[in-house]
């Protein structure tokens, strides 16, 4: 009905100081639901990082302590659909009945309503009876409120009534003690030391974390081999090299220009400040480092430049950054951002 996972508890979200301020603010939304200042709630953060647990966590114990309320978990994927497909069977009053009368309304990646004007339309009438009513929203998002784009202005200023709350990486000791908890729930006895090669070397993303974990369960379990530290190396590359095959132009040029605080649009632009210039080189650089792509296909992604430019700029950088030390700073940075 709720569509909540009691897997996904408090209890088994690890507190480090990566998480600390958004899972205390989801135990205190869970105590008083539309009750405190968090209204909306919007956990935001990168892949992996825990914002559906946290957000189940919150609904379900909510669910717990409020057995009387009602508590929805929906994707934001799942709303436009039903959405749409309300709008098709002239439903849209029902469905817009149906999201004002609930209790707790947690929408989960709520980036995917960017563009979507319909829904972001309907999802803003229903944001405010809810609010109006004291009722919880919680939201989660892959980007900060003023990081999203193609979301209506007024729905973002909506997003900022409450509070907005980060899941960074999780730091080495946050780390190990999320993979202990889980072998420990698995009842799975692991060394110390292969838990902490697994926590060295998997930095950016709990779900591979626990993926290189199982997977190295599941090995040496089938191959009736012991768990070794060669065999944690071989499974732990193969998620490292499918990371790195997942870091996309786009991306890289998100890194970059947060990096450098500008946008998107200034780092692809036609000017020739230095500053800006020097960015769009790294963006360059990294793509041709991090991606399979050609240097004619980064160069059109890229501010609409030609295969030369592209390669102009990789071995510029490759100059810089062994003859500048502030450069050299920039790409060491920028390598430890794109955890790659
Ligand atoms: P996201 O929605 O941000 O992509 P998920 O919530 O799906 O991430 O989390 C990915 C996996 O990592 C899940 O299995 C989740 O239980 C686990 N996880 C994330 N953060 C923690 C944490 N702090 N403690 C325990 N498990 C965590
Ligand atoms: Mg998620």
């Amino acid at each position: 009905e709720s569509q909540l996972n009691p897997n996904y508890s408090f209890e088994n979200f690890l507190e480090g100081d990566s998480n600390r301020l958004a899972r205390s603010a989801g135990l205190a939304v869970a105590a008083k639901p539309g009750g405190t200042s968090f209204n909306p709630l919007l956990i935001f953060g990168g892949v992996g990082l825990g914002k559906t647990h946290l957000a189940h966590a919150i609904g379900v114990d909510i669910k717990d302590k409020y057995p009387e309320k009602t508590v929805l978990y929906i994707s934001a994927e799942k709303f436009t659909q039903q959405y749409i497909d309300a709008v098709k069977k002239n439903n849209r009053n029902d469905f817009i009945h149906f999201y004002q009368i609930i209790d707790v309304l947690i929408i989960d990646d709520v980036q995917f309503l960017s563009g979507k004007t319909g829904t972001q339309d309907v999802f803003f009438h229903i944001f405010n009876h809810l609010h109006q009513n004291g009722k919880q929203v919680i939201l989660t998002s892959d980007k900060a409120p003023v990081d999203m784009q193609d979301i209506e202005q007024r729905l973002l200023s909506r997003f900022k009534w409450g509070l907005s709350a980060e899941l960074q990486n999780p730091d080495f000791e946050t780390r190990v003690s999320i993979l202990k908890n889980k072998l420990y729930r698995d009842g799975v006895e692991m060394p110390d030391e292969i838990i902490d090669y697994v926590a060295k070397n998997i930095k950016s993303n709990v779900r591979e974390l626990e993926g290189a974990i199982i997977s190295l369960i599941a090995q040496s379990s089938f191959n009736k081999k012991e768990i070794t530290i060669d065999l944690a190396r071989v499974i732990v590359e193969k998620f490292v090299k499918n990371t790195k095959r997942e870091v996309s132009i786009d991306y890289i040029q998100k890194v970059v220009s947060d990096y450098f605080q500008m946008d998107i649009d200034t780092l692809q632009s036609k000017t020739r400040k230095r500053h800006i210039v020097q960015a769009r080189q790294l963006a360059m650089f990294f793509a041709k480092k991090h991606t399979k792509a050609s240097l004619a296909s980064i160069g059109s992604q890229i501010g609409k430049r030609d295969h030369a430019t592209v390669l102009h700029a990789c071995k510029t950088v490759d100059n810089l950054s062994s003859t500048d030390k502030q450069f050299k700073k920039y790409v060491e940075d920028i390598t430890k951002k794109l955890s790659v």
